[in-house]
């Protein structure tokens, strides 16, 4: 594998969770800072008007598709995403393989305390792995030495930043290099899904491609956010149009 698509200008690389793991472990083997972003629709629009977050996805060494959007429109131009990868459900995955491995995790981000909870939770479900630390913090310039300094002195493998996008995705980029971790991944909601902080749409809501309008029943604050889905169709709808 080494293929991607492009949605709105935005790279998707075609990748299974498998891949995923797959890449992990060769970035964990060379030892240099990686970047990795969950690309959904929300994702690809914010990357229309902001110039820094679209850069940051540019140079990011993966964006796996979180979300069945970016399938569908892979498919309207003819290409196609094997499956999608969500950050939510990546982070149990790639804990049942650091339990294996010996990876060393370190969980960054979400409300007090959560972070904490999340790696107990993947401690008694994945007996033996690593959690190099666990944190809150916050993405704010004014907390970000300390926060580097807890990373540095953890050591971990990979790096799980829960700071919502494009935050957390900005934020690994400006600090990657001196946090010098093999695996950075900004995984938005994945410690409150979790630990049940939030409730994540059940199993059928998801096959049926609804989980968007889940979210929008369940946190309907967001609903400003979610109008990028529309957005998105339409400009997806529009770009074929007009080619
Ligand atoms: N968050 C945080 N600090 C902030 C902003 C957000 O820790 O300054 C956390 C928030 O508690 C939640 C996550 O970031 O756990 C954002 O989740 P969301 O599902 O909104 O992520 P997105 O949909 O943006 O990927």
């Amino acid at each position: 594998m080494r293929e991607s698509v492009r949605i709105l200008g935005v790279r998707v690389d075609a990748l299974t969770y498998a891949d995923l793991l797959e890449r992990m472990a060769e970035f964990i083997a060379g030892g240099k800072p990686h970047q990795i972003a969950t690309v959904n629709p929300e994702f690809v629009m914010e990357a229309q008007r902001n110039e820094s977050f679209r850069a940051v996805l540019e140079q990011a060494d993966l964006c796996i598709a979180d979300g069945v959007g970016l399938l569908w429109a892979a498919r309207r131009q003819g290409q196609r995403l094997p499956e999608r990868v969500t950050g939510s459900d990546a982070l149990p995955r790639i804990a049942e393989r650091a339990a294996q491995t010996g990876w060393r995790l370190y969980l960054l981000g979400a409300g007090p305390g959560v972070a904490e909870q999340a790696g107990r939770i993947l401690q008694a479900r994945y007996p033996g792995v690593i959690i190099s630390g666990a944190y809150a913090g916050s993405p704010a310039d004014a907390e970000a030495a300390e926060i580097i300094a807890r990373i540095r002195a953890a050591r971990p493998d990979v790096l799980f930043v829960a700071y919502g996008a494009p935050q957390q995705d900005l934020w690994i980029a400006k600090h990657k290099a001196t946090l010098g971790v093999p695996v950075m991944m900004g995984v938005g909601g994945a410690f409150d899904h979790l630990t049940g902080v939030r409730r994540r749409a059940p199993a059928w809501v998801q096959r049926l491609n609804l989980e968007w309008l889940f979210r929008l029943l369940t946190q309907p604050w967001r609903w400003r956010r979610q109008l990028a889905l529309p957005r998105f169709v339409w400009a997806v709808w529009r770009e074929q149009m007009t080619r």
